[in-house]
């Protein structure tokens, strides 16, 4: 296992990180409080300040670096520099870490961000040539959003196979009804495009029951029925909402892959995204990690910094043990990803996700005390960056269920 950069990597990983110090730090305050802003008075549109900085980061060829290996090279043929870089997972990781530094911006600058990079993998990997033409081509450019739409508020969603609201065909057409929730991207002005996962036929082997289709948002029968707080905050202007389909009918070559292989496509679609999402959590460990020490250094009670009050320097040493620890790991499964596909990364990916997101928390949780009652507020990033890491623990699956994937696997190397 090697985990050093190729020469291509190693250099988009300075320009990436320059890029995140240089234009992405001094603008993140001003671009969330527009945001924020707008969206107390009702309106939730974009910032300038965004396109200011896309702009920048494309010219400098800073642009869709996610995309995998495989696929670059023929993007680039069709779409310039729409291509991406050409990296590998291990490749992209530590430049996702970065990203992960201003988890809120950064990955939008670089059109790194999910859902739509899961959705985009999943139109490259699946989608028919008209299917890439219609939607691909412009999440690739950055001019629409997407959002990935399986979690209902009726059913046990962590169980994917329970999903109720329906994808039936009838003709030409799929006929889509239900419920969908938690759908990220769906308040973003630019959002256009759902992929909807629903049950076809419920007399089908319980892996082949459901299909998924793409569903314009503009569809009728298609109603954003509210906007969901995430711990009382909206991460405006992207927003997850609760939709419902009612009567929505769409052609029938929207479906992707085919009838009933929802879960091939869902195997397909994670693993990428998940050593993303855990990559970028480990940029904000480590941005946790130095705001403490700053802070600890910087105030002085009962004669001393914080810095060396009670069990602070055990804390941070704990604190740095973890995220390399944590890094590693990551690295062990984006590397495994790179050699043989999800298939051969099942158990790796899983452990990431139970491990990085507690690791995260925790250690964003230590940097707010050691900030004090300040560590609450919104002059640091730190409650926001505790949220994201919480959620990530139900985002994408919840902890017990990636546990149950590393048990099972574990337990069977030593059944007959
Ligand atoms: C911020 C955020 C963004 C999200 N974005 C999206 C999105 O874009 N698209 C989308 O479709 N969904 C999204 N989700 C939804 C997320 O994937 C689900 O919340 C998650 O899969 C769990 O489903 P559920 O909420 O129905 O919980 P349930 O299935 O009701 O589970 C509740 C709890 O039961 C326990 N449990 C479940 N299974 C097991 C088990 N096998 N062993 C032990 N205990 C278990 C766990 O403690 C679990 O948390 C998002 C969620 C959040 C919080």
């Amino acid at each position: 296992m090697d985990f050093s950069p190729s020469p291509r990597a190693a250099e988009l990983l300075s320009s990436v990180t320059s890029f995140v110090a240089d234009e992405v730090e001094p603008a993140a305050a001003d671009y969330h409080r527009e945001v924020s802003e707008a969206a107390r008075n009702g309106t939730w549109q974009e910032s300038p300040v965004l396109d200011e900085l896309r702009k920048k980061a494309r010219a400098q060829g800073l642009w869709n670096l996610f995309l995998p290996t495989e696929h670059a090279g023929q993007y680039a043929e069709q779409f310039g520099t729409h291509g991406g870089a050409g990296l590998s997972n291990a490749d992209y990781a530590p430049l996702a870490e970065q990203m992960g530094r201003h988890t809120g911006l950064a990955p939008y600058v670089f059109n790194c961000h999910a859902p739509d990079t899961g959705n985009m993998e999943v139109l490259l990997k699946y989608g028919t040539d008209a299917q890439r033409a219609e939607w691909l081509e412009p999440l690739l450019d950055g001019r629409i959003r997407s959002a990935f739409t399986m979690t209902e508020p009726g059913v046990a969603s962590s169980d994917a196979t329970n999903m109720e609201a329906t994808a039936v065909v009838d003709g030409d057409e799929v006929v889509i009804n239900g419920r969908k929730w938690w759908s990220s991207g769906v308040g973003h002005p630019d959002c256009r495009l759902l992929i909807f996962m629903g049950l076809t036929d419920p007399d089908a082997d319980r892996h082949k029951r459901h299909t998924m289709v793409l569903v314009p948002l503009d569809s009728p029968g298609v109603e954003v029925e509210r906007l969901l707080p995430t711990m009382h905050t909206y991460d405006e202007p992207v927003g997850h909402g609760e939709v419902s389909f009612d009567e929505v009918r769409v052609p029938k070559e929207n479906i992707l892959l085919g009838e009933g292989r929802a879960f091939e496509i869902a195997q397909g679609r994670l693993g990428p995204g998940r050593v993303h999402h855990c990559m970028r959590l480990i940029g904000q460990a480590e941005l946790a990690l130095e705001l403490a020490i700053k802070r600890g250094l910087s105030r002085t009670a009962f004669g001393k910094p914080l810095v060396n009050l009670g069990g602070n320097r055990e804390r941070i040493a704990d604190a740095r043990i973890a995220i390399d620890q944590a890094r590693l790991l990551v690295l062990n499964a984006a590397w495994k990803l790179d050699e043989g596909g999800p298939l051969n990364a099942l158990s790796e990916v899983s452990q990431i996700k139970v491990l990085v997101p507690n690791m995260a928390q925790q250690v964003i949780d230590m940097a707010i005390q050691l900030h004090g009652g300040g560590g609450l507020s919104q002059d640091f990033p730190l409650a926001s960056m505790w949220t994201n890491a919480r959620a990530l623990r139900l985002a994408d699956g919840p902890d017990e269920v990636h546990r149950g994937v590393v048990a099972r696997l574990e337990i069977g190397k030593h059944q007959s």
